[in-house]
């Protein structure tokens, strides 16, 4: 979650790559120019009325980023480490995302800087609609569409989706997505992160022959995006060896079962290696690991699907996977990323590998206008497509380039962003004859 890791400044690390890709395509020096500000932030205060009858302030941000693609889109998380700096660099790999899997969007994010885990329900639905009356004039279907992030879900989307109704005195349903599917969100919006990652991870271990039942896997994070991943990927017959959470870290060689351990974390908010038939849950051989530990083991896949700046160059040299599949934003540090690369690790970029998520919340966006709702298979169908198609791409464009995939990937979505920017005019367009 951290901003500033020691002296790691995430939103310098995100123009830092930009920077890159730019050495690999060609486009105007006013679209270069513009995507190093973001077009409009926002800070709010937000009062909220405690259980004991007290009043708390919290802080709560929303940027937008760039909006030369379409409205801006993004997530919105609650942590204390929130801060303006984050949302920029977050903001900032919203645009470049969605420009990379071809959606009609900009990027946005926002946050609310508190520790949602000591707020009791009533006083998390009150922030949560604080939050909404704070930034209502800044959101909207046709302008910005926020979506869950870290430690927010499809409740909080709902209360906020509820709340924005009550303001406007009509049905907006399409202002936020990953909402409930009984108030017009989407199916498989729930699991469309890890999903989305898990249709990727398929297309490499094609290429790399990956075998399930001989591959490892290691997965840091177990929430929304970290279990539906590892649920996915042990279905298929990989060896999840290795799951982590906030508290720690556990392993079994023999690999863990991701449903058993999320039906116990959710009952116990408690990590624990076990498997479960039905409601009887046996405590399986393993170890406990430090977060730190979990991702220096020796397995063939990393998946990082917690917070930002988890892998720098105090820790690169010891990861030992061959795959690194980003599913947080922002995992590795730029040095990390080149100490990474120059050891031939395959590492597949958070905003291509994270981007199921904002491609199933456009799918949300597109029915709650249409007014006209999808099958399960009719979402994931079209989500696989994309995903496929995207990794294709830039899988294809980093080979002839001999360039990252995360390079690749940029390149990609500067050259769709510049073609939107730059179809309004440039300096050259605008320069007296
Ligand atoms: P979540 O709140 O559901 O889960 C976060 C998980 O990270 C929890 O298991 C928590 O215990 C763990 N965690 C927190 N601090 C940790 C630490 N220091 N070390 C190890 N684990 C820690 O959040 P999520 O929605 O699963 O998001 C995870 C990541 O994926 C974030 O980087 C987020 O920005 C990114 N992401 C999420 C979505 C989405 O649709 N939810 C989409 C794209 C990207």
């Amino acid at each position: 979650m951290q901003t500033q890791v020691g002296d790691i400044n995430l939103f310098e690390t995100a123009l830092s790559q930009m920077e890159e890709a730019l050495r690999y395509t060609r486009v105007s020096d006013d679209t270069i120019e513009k995507l190093k500000w973001p077009k409009a932030s926002l800070e709010v205060s937000i009062p909220v009325r405690m259980d004991d009858g007290s009043l708390k302030v919290y802080k709560g941000y929303r940027v937008r980023y760039d909006d030369s693609r379409g409205p801006t889109k993004g997530g919105l998380r609650y942590h204390p480490l929130v801060t303006i700096d984050e949302m920029k660099a977050l903001s900032f790999w919203m645009a470049i995302k969605c420009a990379l899997v071809d959606l009609p969007f900009g990027g946005a994010k926002g946050g609310v800087a508190v520790n949602p885990k000591e707020l009791s329900r009533f006083e998390l639905e009150r922030l949560s609609r604080g939050y909404i009356d704070a930034v209502a004039d800044f959101i909207g279907p046709d302008v910005d569409i926020p979506a869950p992030d870290v430690y927010t879900n499809a409740v909080i989307m709902g209360w906020m989706s509820d709340q924005f109704n009550i303001i406007k005195r009509r049905q907006v349903p399409a202002t936020i997505t990953g909402k409930p599917v009984g108030m017009g969100g989407s199916l498989g919006r729930e699991d469309a992160t890890g999903r989305g990652g898990y249709y990727v991870f398929l297309e490499v271990a094609k290429q790399l022959g990956l075998n399930p039942g001989e591959t490892t896997v290691a997965v840091q994070g177990f929430g929304n995006v970290g279990f539906h991943f590892g649920r996915l990927l042990h279905e298929e017959g990989y060896k999840v060896v290795a799951i982590g959470d906030s508290q720690g870290a556990i392993y079994s060689e023999a690999g863990l079962h991701p449903p058993s351990i999320k039906e116990v974390k959710d009952r116990e908010k408690r990590l624990d290696a076990v498997y479960c038939h039905g409601t009887v849950c046996d405590m399986v051989e393993h170890e406990r690991l430090s977060n730190e530990e979990l991702l220096e083991l020796d397995v063939d896949v990393l998946i990082p699907a917690a917070l930002e700046n988890q892998i720098t160059e105090r820790n690169a040299d010891k990861v030992k996977a061959r795959v690194v599949l980003e599913l947080a934003n922002g995992p590795l540090s730029r040095e990390a990323d080149a100490i990474l690369n120059s050891r031939n690790v395959t590492v597949v970029p958070d905003i291509l590998a994270n981007a199921g998520g904002v491609v199933v919340s456009y799918f949300e966006w597109v029915q709650n206008r249409a007014g006209y709702y999808w099958t399960i298979n009719e979402v994931r169908e079209r989500l696989k497509e994309i995903m496929t198609r995207e990794y294709g791409r830039v899988y294809e464009m980093s080979q002839e380039a001999k360039t990252s995939m995360r390079c690749a990937a940029y390149v990609q979505a500067l050259n769709r962003i510049a073609h939107a920017f730059e179809s309004r005019g440039t300096k050259e367009y605008f320069r007296p004859a």
